[in-house]
């Protein structure tokens, strides 16, 4: 039996910690038996910190008991993408490169949750490197998706979402490079929003591809989605693409989930032909909740978008096989063949050979491609150049609507192992979620309901301008309050009793 206080979403769990009706220590105490119950099936930690957790929580614990004022998410429990340096504990990013890593310094938003209160429970499991969209690239095993464990919790944050929920962790934190928040949130019944790109620091957060890299929150409902996003979020100094100004009122649009009036543009490019028949029925769902509520509803043209999967896969791999040239055995991480016979060179190919994934070595090898004399300007140029007439379809659809919307992925989850060889059909996944990254606004995914053709979760995307961000929680707090919440189907389910077997 669980204890019900890991059904309390963040928010009602911060105000009853604030209230003195909880403590801080009970709640992560609870999550921690739920990490013990569950956490053998879905495998979504790769390190549990529970010592840490049960120190910071007294802590907070003393605070309040001293009278002193606390942050909105003071006391609740979050599980970190082990892409996020959090001194001390080791950061693999799902790479065996990295393994024995330990960072000596926190990311910028890992101590903004400390600075907030906030009680980190451990690392969850990600594709390697965030490069996948099912976990199952990540080097230490497959995560499952809690609806159903054979199948994949969506990726690369697969670890955020699943150990949400499986209710391992109240909140979690994630970093989304071409859809890797959204799609998840989307597979897994959850909101996982992609804030404005440059609006959350990247500092401390192991690179992908830095141009479309942001880290972003998880959530079971919408406010606790946008209390993360707000705790974690503006400038810093220590990251050059930073945004210096005011983070969006998203708490408030939250609160409020508001609509009418507003002009909600269905993107004719994002769906149709090779959607599942239950995401489209659902998202369609979803729009008549919306209007019912008083949005408008449009059709938008964004020409450029079918575009965007293939410029994705020249500008991603570019900038990924810059970004893991760091990894060469002489700073971080393993070394292989360091026995006095091979030189530093031969030194550091056995390494990356042993270290490194297939999906990683593909992607250095595109990327060293495509960056090459010769070569450059027909494809990394070309790409750059796609991007801009994307960043243009966006800048011409919303001068005629507010924020636009399509599904989030064209499939629900799907079995684990299925697309493991087929790395085309993997890189599908993410054709909704890719435009909102090359053109770096902000965009999130919000439930809307399970599919009628095989009862799994499916998301609902808001994109929105850059720096917009709460038009994402406004249409999503209207989402919510009109379809209720989809996690909750899942709690009490006979996949919820396969959890504890
Ligand atoms: N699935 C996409 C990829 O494999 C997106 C990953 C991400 O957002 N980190 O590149």
């Amino acid at each position: 039996m669980a204890n019900e206080l890991i059904f309390l979403d963040a928010a009602a769990l911060a105000a009853q910690i604030a209230a003195g009706d909880i403590s801080s220590r009970e709640a992560t105490q609870a999550y921690l038996e739920q990490i013990a119950s569950v956490d053998n099936n879905v495998h979504a930690y790769l390190a549990v910190d529970g010592e840490r957790a049960l120190a910071q929580a007294e802590r907070v614990d003393a605070k309040r008991a001293a009278g002193e004022a606390l942050s909105p998410l003071a006391g609740v429990p979050l599980a970190l993408k082990d892409i996020f340096c959090y001194e001390g504990l080791p950061c693999t990013c799902g790479s065996r490169i990295l393994e024995g890593w330990r960072p000596p310094y926190h990311a910028t938003v890992v101590q903004r949750l400390l600075q907030a209160d906030l009680v980190i429970l451990g690392k969850v499991n990600m594709d390697e490197f965030a490069m996948g969209s099912s976990t199952e690239t990540s080097g230490y095993g497959n995560t499952h998706n809690p609806w159903d464990l054979e199948r994949i919790p969506g990726g690369s944050s697969g670890g955020s979402a699943a150990a949400l929920a499986s209710f391992q962790a109240a909140l979690s934190l994630g970093t989304d490079t071409g859809g890797s928040i959204r799609q998840p949130a989307a597979v897994n019944g959850l909101v996982g929003v992609k804030p404005t790109y440059g609006s959350n620091s990247r500092y401390g957060v192991v690179a992908m591809a830095s141009s479309l890299d942001v880290p972003g929150p998880f959530g079971r409902t919408v406010l606790d989605a946008a209390l993360l996003h707000q705790a974690i979020s503006g400038h810093d100094p220590r990251d050059s693409t930073s945004i210096d100004a005011p983070v969006p009122p998203v708490v408030a649009a939250a609160k409020s989930g508001d609509v009418q009036g507003l002009k909600l543009g269905v993107v004719k490019e994002l769906g149709g032909d090779g959607y599942e028949p239950g995401v489209t029925a659902q998202f369609e769902h979803a729009l008549q909740v919306l209007q019912a509520a008083g949005a408008q509803i449009v059709e938008v043209s964004c020409p450029h978008f079918k575009y965007a999967l293939g410029a994705y896969y020249l500008i991603m791999p570019s900038e990924v096989s810059s970004n893991l040239a760091r990894f060469d055995a002489m700073r971080y991480g393993i070394r292989v063949g360091d026995d006095g016979r091979h030189s530093a060179e031969e030194v550091m190919r056995l390494t990356r050979q042993a270290g490194f994934g297939d999906e990683a070595k593909r992607r250095i090898i595109i990327g060293t491609y495509a960056l090459s004399a010769g070569y450059y300007d027909a494809y990394y140029g070309s790409a750059q150049k796609v991007r801009t007439l994307i960043q243009q379809d966006f800048v011409k659809a919303f001068a005629q609507v507010d924020v636009l919307v399509s599904p989030t992925t064209p499939s629900t989850a799907w079995k684990l192992g299925e697309r493991v060889d087929d790395p085309l059909a993997m890189y599908k996944a993410d054709l909704c979620t890719i435009p909102s990254n090359l053109a770096g606004n902000c965009s999130g995914s919000f439930p809307a309901g399970l599919s009628p053709d095989n009862g799994l979760p499916v998301g609902f995307q808001v994109m929105a301008p850059p720096m917009a961000d709460d038009r994402l929680y406004q249409v999503g707090a209207a989402l919510e309050a009109g379809m209720g919440s989809t996690l909750s189907q899942l709690v009490g389910s006979e996949a919820w009793e396969a959890l504890y077997v």
